[in-house]
């Protein structure tokens, strides 16, 4: 094999090439600089599925992590975990890892492995020449909440100021999008305002939307560590685990929560149950929204709903006799044609009410993945690094002059949305895909339309643990990726809470951390000067505190990873002049990150579900998370024996016992289900926990998107997976 070594390397190494050095440079302190562990020891990193960040202890022989356990001293998860947690270092030993980059050299042809070198000029070869003719407006890349806080940040910088392209967006677009721009335009800033303290200090927890019981078990955890005896409301319309445990449940219309929302804000102002100092000293647009929900009557909101006139009220009353209430939401309110809205509903009650800025209170969107924060704040995407505007000259300025570019490499063109590259494939305006980290042939709504888009681009490059992701199957060009466990960064949980991971595992093969890869193709691209202080994780991380000066989220404070790893974890802001502790919420003095620090109440009039049901498609159907041992697509949850024994092997539908009666539906028996857009076959899980009329599908098996309608939020471009209509034909046993 040909040795070839980028200059980034050969710069600090003085050694003899060899093929062990550019399959791990980490290990050489070269792209990548491992935190040194002593070869057998216990070390510390946090959890790479989810957006709760639990600590883990893992434990090395000769240098490689062999177990794990949960931290007891981690203030996040307090000693526990779930299933993902307790298995996370199976899925590293998969078969399927990508151990070599993989070209396809002619379409229809067979994946052949590569050197990285090749790779490398593939890529760039291929993504210059087609910049060239089509223009920088025509390639794009969709990224994760998965990577690192430095690798979002190096792969943004990376494409817009050195490579020079402008489309990018990522998979958080598909679970928090519509939190992102409700929190921007209600606070000023992306800014969940929470602690998981607040968890165990509410006395009323409203979860809307969100089934934390098995989406986020941990945090389900704490809430179960309420010494407060609280009142849990959870609002849903199916029966789910978490809505069996509380103490009210409201399974209202799919749908019709902005509606419902609406009319409590309606009761709470009626009947002077708000808190009108805070509203008049901490907020704007009161007066027009009290005149708005007047139309939300009892009547109409019982009619839209499907409640009953004394459980809205019972409703409204436990909020306004809560001292600490806390609102918590999830896909369920951000997966909808009107997501931003139906979050920012929420957090009006939060407002109006007084409940924000206090012990067990708050307008609280629960994160997925494990960096949706990192990517929402440093992805580079639609904000400019660290929360800036890329229509501020002042901030583009101020970016510029921290990186040490010139300020007219920052693009001052947003990019399109996830659903505006597809189409801008389908137009054919965007000719060539970089995927990161994420598997849109199996996530992305309505995938039928997805795959068959692949079909239209001249170039399609993965980057990935795994050649056999549906993505990477479609792939010209895959380049094998470092998982979790087998590099360093940080992570941003759900509360702000930046945990550090460390690199305990050497990856398989060829695969490279994706923040060396980056490093390899600002190299090859010939951008390499402008990452010159990009030397490491760690170096990066102190050249993001440096950007985050003077924003919400800074945290110039922190020294370097050995703080955050000695404190726990560290949530954003931290300066110099925080005090320590913790846990810490935002919103303590009333002063918000508006221009007039006032929180904005913003509300519209509630728009038709997309897709209801009608005579051809008479049910609807839901969709959501199965169990708490599959994650998303199952790329890594999959390859693990131990969780593939906690849920069903085939996709199953959970239908309401009246209907399998009326359809001739037997428990375990196949059917079809079938929507505008395809068809699949479940195994009917007859049950009481989806009312009449509605199903339920788990998101997790390949299949279900085949059938999801590719609606979005206006503001937020979120899809809304959670509603469309649907036929059943049950097949009997098969
Ligand atoms: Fe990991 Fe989330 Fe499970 Fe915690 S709750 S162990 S962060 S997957």
């Amino acid at each position: 094999m040909k040795l070839a070594l980028p200059d980034f390397t050969l710069r600090s190494w003085k050694g003899p090439l060899t093929e062990e050095l550019i399959r791990h440079p980490g290990e050489f302190g070269l792209g990548q600089v491992p935190v040194r562990i002593k070869p057998d020891a216990t070390t510390t990193t946090v959890c790479g599925y989810c957006s709760t960040g639990c600590g883990l202890n893992v434990h090395l022989k000769d240098g490689e992590a062999i177990n794990l356990s949960a931290d007891s001293e981690y203030p996040v998860n307090l000693g526990m975990a779930c299933p993902k947690g307790w298995e996370a270092l199976t899925p590293l030993s998969a078969p399927d890892r990508a151990v070599a980059p993989m070209l396809r050299r002619q379409r229809g042809g067979k994946l052949d492995s590569v050197s990285w070198e090749e790779a490398m000029e593939v890529f760039c070869q291929k993504l210059k020449a087609i910049k060239e003719e089509h223009g920088p407006e025509s390639v794009a890349f969709l990224s994760t909440g998965q990577i690192t806080t430095e690798e979002m940040a190096y792969l943004g910088c990376l494409y817009k100021f050195g490579m020079g392209f402008v489309h990018c967006d990522s998979n958080t677009r598909q679970c928090m999008a519509s939190a992102h721009v409700a929190y921007k335009q209600s606070f000023g800033f992306d800014a969940p305002p929470f602690t998981y303290a607040d968890f165990e200090e509410s006395d009323v927890l409203v979860f809307v939307g969100a089934n934390p019981c098995i989406a986020h078990p941990i945090m389900w955890q704490r809430v179960m560590r309420n010494r407060r005896n609280p009142e849990i409301i959870v609002v849903d319309p199916r029966k789910t685990e978490t809505a069996m445990a509380a103490t009210q449940h409201y399974p209202i219309r799919p749908k019709s929560d902005l509606v419902l929302l609406y009319g409590l804000a309606n009761i709470l102002i009626a009947s002077g149950w708000i808190d009108r100092p805070f509203i008049d000293a901490h907020t704007t647009g009161f007066r027009e929204f009290a005149e708005f929900v007047t139309k939300f009557t009892t009547e109409r909101v019982c009619q839209e709903t499907g409640l009953a006139a004394d459980e809205l009220w019972r409703f409204a009353r436990t909020i306004a006799d809560g001292k600490r209430v806390s609102f918590w939401w999830t896909m369920g309110v951000n997966q909808s044609h009107e997501g931003t809205r139906t979050a920012q509903a929420l957090i009006n009650l939060a407002l109006i009410t007084g409940n924000i800025g206090r012990p067990g209170t708050g307008a609280n969107s629960i994160t997925g993945q494990c960096n949706a924060m990192g990517s929402r704040v440093f992805g580079n995407i639609t904000s400019l690094l660290g929360g800036h505007d890329v229509s501020d000259p002042a901030d583009r300025r101020k970016v510029a002059t921290i990186l040490g570019i010139d300020e007219n490499a920052i693009p001052q063109q947003s990019s399109m949305a996830y659903d505006q590259i597809l189409r801008g494939i389908d137009e054919g305006r965007i000719k060539a895909l970089w995927v990161i980290a994420t598997n849109g042939a199996h996530s992305w709504i309505n995938h039928n339309d997805f795959n068959s888009l692949l079909d239209k681009l001249d170039f399609l490059v993965v980057q990935d643990m795994y050649h056999t992701t549906e993505t990477a199957q479609r792939a010209d060009l895959i380049l094998p990726a470092a998982g979790w466990g087998e590099k360093d960064g940080t992570l941003i949980n759900s509360e702000r809470r930046i945990g550090v991971i460390k690199k305990v595992r050497r990856a398989p093969g060829q695969a490279l951390s994706d923040f060396s890869i980056f490093q390899l193709i600002a190299h090859s691209w010939g951008c390499s000067e402008m990452f010159e202080r990009w030397q490491t994780p760690e170096k990066v991380f102190q050249i993001l505190k440096e950007i985050t000066r003077g924003k919400p989220c800074e945290f110039t404070g922190i020294e370097d990873y050995r703080m955050i790893d000695q404190a726990g974890g560290i949530q954003w802001p931290f300066t110099a002049d925080t005090p320590p502790g913790a846990e810490r919420r935002l919103f303590e003095d009333g002063r918000f990150f508006t221009p007039d620090h006032r929180a904005r109440i913003l509300f519209d009039e509630p728009a038709p579900m997309p897709e209801a049901p009608d005579i051809d498609y008479p049910f609807l159907l839901l969709t959501g998370r199965g169990t708490s041992s599959q994650w998303h697509t199952n790329t890594r949850t999959g390859k693990s024996d131990v969780l593939r024994k906690l849920y069903p092997a085939e996709c199953y539908v959970e239908i309401h016992v009246d209907d399998a009666r009326r359809l001739g539906i037997a428990r375990h028996s196949s059917v079809r289900i079938a929507s505008r857009r395809g068809e699949l076959v479940a195994k009917a899980a007859v049950t009481s926990t989806v009312q009449p009329g509605q199903i339920f599908l788990p998101m997790h098996y390949r299949e279900v998107n085949r059938l999801t309608f590719p609606a979005f939020d206006t503001y937020s471009r979120q899809p809304s997976y959670k509603a469309c209509a649907v036929a059943i034909t049950p097949l009997g046993r098969q």
